[in-house]
């Protein structure tokens, strides 16, 4: 019997195999559902990337996921891009397809999914606090799926405006970039907020969004993507205050479950991944 490696080209993570979070929730889907796959974790220097490829290629993978830093550089080294990451111009999956592998992005595909349990994102207003590569893939999935406008809130003003901009030349939505100065007040008009920063990530789970506490309406559905620890303070403050709230967890199972329907084409239980990954932040 023949097992279809899945490997994550990943430089970022540090843990061994076993206490990697996304290996042990992507393996608990397998296990669950009794499917004869693997998903292993594989460190790769970006110097040995187009080596890895090859070597994915070589194996007959039927995919990996790629995290940072490696999610811009790996397009190089594919064969096309699906619709919404070529949008975004990076990758986090690559698939299998006809021989060849194509690149998505299940991030913002994650994203998306989780929003939509609170909010149909069409016709809306949203604010995105950050501008990196993760606030890209949220950003633009949103974009894609038919948001009226957004508002990019950076610290930096020169990556805020580089993501405005694509928004606003790829996608119909209108995007605006604004300064974040101290705390910032979240208008009356917006419906979502999305805070895509770093900003609470484990071990700093004490840093804190600078959002004036007293703008948080409770009809605004606060989204936050930060994963580990899933209650950050934002996620608290919001929840104090009544808004509809949606922690980190989501996109990340999401992005796994979507991954796997991708390679495998079978729908797993996502809340089986979801009791695995919080048995390991719960440690
Ligand atoms: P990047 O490094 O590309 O971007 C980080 C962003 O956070 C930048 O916009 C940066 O602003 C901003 N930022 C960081 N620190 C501060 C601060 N102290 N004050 C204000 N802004 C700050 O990272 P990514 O976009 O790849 O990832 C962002 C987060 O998203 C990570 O914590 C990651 O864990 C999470 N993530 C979650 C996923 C999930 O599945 N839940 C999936 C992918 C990512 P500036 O430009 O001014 O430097």
């Amino acid at each position: 019997m023949s097992i279809n490696f899945l490997s994550e080209l990943t430089g970022s993570f540090a843990m061994p195999a076993r206490e990697n979070p996304t290996v042990a929730m992507i393996e608990s889907a397998y296990r669950h559902h009794k499917l004869d796959w693997r998903y292993i974790n594989c460190e790769v220097a970006p110097k040995d990337l187009a080596n890895a490829v090859a070597g994915a290629r070589a194996m007959g993978w039927a995919g990996f996921n790629c995290s940072l830093p490696h999610k811009v550089a790996i397009i190089e080294h594919l064969d096309g891009l699906g619709e919404s990451a070529k949008v975004i111009g990076a990758v986090n999956c690559a698939v299998r397809r006809n021989g060849v592998y194509i690149g998505e992005n299940t991030d913002g595909k994650g994203f998306l999914q989780s929003l939509l349990t609170k909010i149909n994102p069409a016709g809306k207003s949203a604010i995105i606090f950050g501008a990196g590569g993760a606030a890209r893939a949220c950003a633009v999935e949103m974009a894609l799926s038919g948001l009226s406008s957004i508002w990019v809130v950076n610290r930096d003003l020169y990556r805020g405006r580089i993501l405005a901009d694509l928004i606003n030349s790829k996608t119909k939505a209108k995007a605006h970039y604004r300064s974040w100065d101290g705390e910032y007040t979240i208008p009356e008009n917006i419906d979502i907020v999305v805070n895509a920063t770093s900003i609470g990530l484990f071990p700093d789970i004490k840093a804190r969004v600078a959002v004036k506490n007293e703008s948080l309406r409770p009809s605004l559905i606060i989204a936050d993507i930060i994963p580990n620890p899933p209650r950050t303070r934002l996620v608290e403050e919001a929840t104090a205050r009544g808004c509809h709230v949606i922690d980190g967890l989501g996109m990340l199972i999401n992005q796994g479950v979507i991954s796997i329907k991708y390679w495998t084409g079978i729908d797993v239980d996502a809340g089986v991944m979801r009791k695995t990954v919080e048995e390991i932040f719960e440690r």
